[in-house]
């Protein structure tokens, strides 16, 4: 299956610390460059204007869900 992009949570419904990439958007635990995998960016709506998010997740959500195809 070819998918654009790994489906992720909503930015909206995440904390600010998600959304900076400073926690993983699934378990939410703290993040460094170290241990973050990038989940690609994606454009969101702030405020009317469409800006890029870059959200990231922990090694453990990204072995989960079987994402290492990507890489
Ligand atoms: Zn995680």
């Amino acid at each position: 299956m070819a998918t654009a992009e790994i489906a992720v949570p909503d930015p909206a419904a995440l904390s600010s610390s998600q959304q900076r990439g400073t926690q993983c958007v699934w378990c939410t635990i703290a993040l460094t460059n170290g241990t973050a995998r990038n989940l690609g960016p994606r454009p969101i709506d702030a405020h009317g204007t469409s800006v890029l998010w870059f959200p990231r997740c922990c090694h453990h959500c990204w072995d989960e869900r079987g994402l290492a195809e990507w890489r």
